[in-house]
């Protein structure tokens, strides 16, 4: 194990440095405080400390009161040694942060043994560290494999919804217009029965890359189920939504001939967020618009504007 000997007396240092370097361990030694700072410091420094009290530069117990103070300052295990070895003197080192105080002379056995106690604490606390790190990578999966469409890698349909009523709420505060893409790729069930699921799920593919290829990076797209996309792009009037479907729709249909030689084309409905809109009646636009596209034959963007809403009669 990695460990700081810092003491300024030499004869003392090559004798706790001798000690040490017989066990395997890889000693860190400084001649004073100041050099004791500097190697904690450095990137992999040690975690177990034998700090003598008195030194130029920096005191041990000043070193172990500022290393509590880091935010791993926890981690460290320190030895404080000592001449000093008044009650008061160990009462003051421990209340500063030591771990343990072990005063001069010292019995090597003895130091020993309480070194060995240093090292078990760093072991568990480096043990908790790694376990920390997997847990929050796992974290990092989960929450990314709760939020992703596995074909695609695109948003899911759950992760979509949130989005959705963040950016009206966010729309709302700051009376900023929204967009909404509803996409559906024509005639789908074709291009898996006639060239297998294996190519319908490319085109799926070439979708969604199409998508982020084309969108910015505040907007959102999302696999809104089957064969259906879905698009929230923020701070966008209803002109710029249609025109980037349009685009859209040119680009899949030309990206699909040249990977698949097939003829797949989509048909977008685009509707805006006006501040204050719920997402239910928009939503229910975007699939209106998308409608009203299919009817017109396909292959097409229809854009519907909130005073252009077709009312049910309820
Ligand atoms: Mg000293």
């Amino acid at each position: 194990m990695k460990i700081l000997i810092a003491e300024d007396d030499k004869i003392s240092r090559k004798m706790l440095c001798k000690i040490f370097s017989e066990q395997q361990d890889e000693i860190f030694a400084a001649v004073d405080g100041h050099q004791a700072w500097d190697i904690l410091q450095e990137p992999a420094h040690p975690r177990l400390l034998i700090l003598d009290w008195l030194m130029p530069g920096k005191s041990g117990v000043e070193i172990v009161n500022q290393l509590r103070q880091r935010e791993n300052g926890h981690e460290y295990y320190v030895i404080i040694l000592t001449s000093m070895d008044r009650n008061e003197d160990t009462i003051y080192a421990l209340e500063q942060g030591a771990n343990d105080f072990v005063t001069k002379p010292f019995d090597t056995g003895t130091l020993r043994a309480r070194v060995n106690v240093g090292r078990r604490v760093v072991a568990l606390h480096e043990t908790l560290n790694e376990k920390m790190r997997l847990l929050t990578e796992a974290n990092a999966t989960i929450s990314r494999l709760a939020s992703t469409d596995e074909l695609t890698g695109l948003y899911n349909r759950r992760f979509f919804n949130q989005a959705l009523e963040k950016a009206i709420s966010a729309g709302q505060r700051h009376h900023l217009n929204a967009a909404l893409i509803m996409a559906d790729l024509d005639h789908f069930k074709r291009v898996n029965d006639e060239h297998g699921h294996d190519c319908g799920d490319q085109v799926l593919k070439i979708f969604a890359t199409t998508l982020r290829a084309t969108i910015r990076q505040e907007d959102i797209a999302a696999r809104w189920g089957g064969e259906e996309f879905i698009l929230l792009l923020p701070h966008t009037p209803l002109v710029g939504a249609q025109t980037l479907a349009e685009r859209l729709r040119q680009r899949f249909t030309q990206e699909c001939r040249d990977q698949t030689s097939l003829a797949v084309s989509a048909s977008f409905g685009v509707t805006e967020i006006l501040p204050g809109e719920k997402s239910a009646p928009v939503l229910l636009r975007a699939d209106q618009a998308l409608y009203r596209a299919k009817d017109a034959g396909r292959n097409c963007v229809v854009s519907v504007a909130q005073k252009d809403e077709i009312k049910w009669p309820s």
